[in-house]
């Protein structure tokens, strides 16, 4: 008699979801659900806020207040933060990076986001670099709205003084202990990500070279997978020193770093395979007044973003 009650209530909870007539939505994936229309709005906080205070160089009030923006937009998402000073100089000049944690995922594998704040003096700095922080905050809503969430942790950081020596990244790349490095799976670099004369790019890890140059390499697959699921083409750079991704060598990080160019000159080849205009700077307004709103290619922020998500999620999940 017991046993025959324990199979009946056994049977009762193992009802099959079928029987319901409502068999749940399958998930969409991070690149489905990145919200361009945040995005949008993202971009266009970011623009007001340099009609009141010019730009966000370094220990501004631009920059301080489009951390406040920032932190405020993460908060919202449910990501705890912490402020990491960032100081240098005669007389003492200080500044912050901010870190944002993911609130699920363990810690035995992290995927870093980074991304700077900052730009140079008198400019809103749309593209170079607020298009990187809005596919950063873009990527962190899209993990906190699936509805299964990352299985490892994610971490926005938004970096100070990318333009002034790197220094806000060094900070971060610094303060890791030996075995958050070794937890790292990935630096993914988002920096100029909707240039008007760009395209896809993608830094060649192999390049590095080495062990981290092959740990690297699987990661630019990763990205070259997931600009070909956008079906985008896409273009390899050789690794350069002059951004955020830099200071992660020296932590044996594997790095990935997406871009779509700056003030170089797009080539006869590069306008034949991807469109554009051949002799022109892949952006125009690299470091200029005019980098500002109307200057952003918004779609080409999409699919970079989108590619982005691809890569997160290979790399955060046990399963897709
Ligand atoms: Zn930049």
């Amino acid at each position: 008699m017991f046993n025959t009650l324990l199979l009946l209530t056994m049977t009762a909870c193992t009802t099959d979801p079928m029987d319901t007539g409502n068999p749940p939505t399958p998930d969409e994936s991070l690149a489905e659900r990145i919200d361009g229309e945040a995005m949008d709005r993202r971009l266009r906080d970011l623009f007001e806020l340099s009609s009141v205070h010019d730009d966000r160089l370094t220990t501004s009030e631009g920059e301080e207040a489009a951390w406040d923006w920032a932190r405020a937009e993460l908060e919202t998402l449910g990501w705890t933060f912490e402020e990491q000073e960032v100081i240098w100089g005669i007389p003492l000049r200080r500044s912050a990076n901010l870190i944002a944690t993911s609130p699920f995922g363990s810690e035995d594998r992290i995927l870093i986001l980074g991304a700077h704040l900052d730009t140079v003096s008198g400019t809103a700095g749309l593209n170079d670099n607020g298009t990187g922080v809005v596919a950063a905050i873009g990527l962190a809503q899209a993990m906190s709205e699936r509805q299964r969430a990352p299985d490892h942790q994610a971490r926005v950081v938004l970096f100070t003084r990318e333009e002034d020596w790197r220094l806000g990244s060094y900070t971060y790349a610094q303060s890791l202990s030996d075995a958050e490095a070794e937890a790292t799976a990935a630096m993914l670099n988002l920096d100029v990500l909707g240039s008007p004369n760009g395209f896809p790019y993608i830094m060649d890890g192999y390049e590095l070279g080495g062990s981290l140059g092959e740990a690297s390499d699987e990661l630019t697959t990763l990205l070259v997978q997931a600009l070909n699921e956008e079906e985008q083409p896409w273009d390899l750079f050789d690794p350069n020193i002059y951004s955020d991704h830099v200071y992660f060598i020296d932590r044996e990080i594997p790095i990935a770093y997406l871009a779509t160019g700056g003030g170089d000159l797009k080539t006869e080849e590069q306008a034949a395979a991807y469109g554009g205009t051949a002799g022109q700077p892949y952006d125009p307004n690299y470091h200029t007044p005019e980098d500002d709103l109307d200057n952003v290619d918004q779609e080409l922020l999409g699919v970079m973003t989108r590619a982005a998500a691809g890569f997160a999620q290979e790399l955060l999940y046990l399963e897709p």
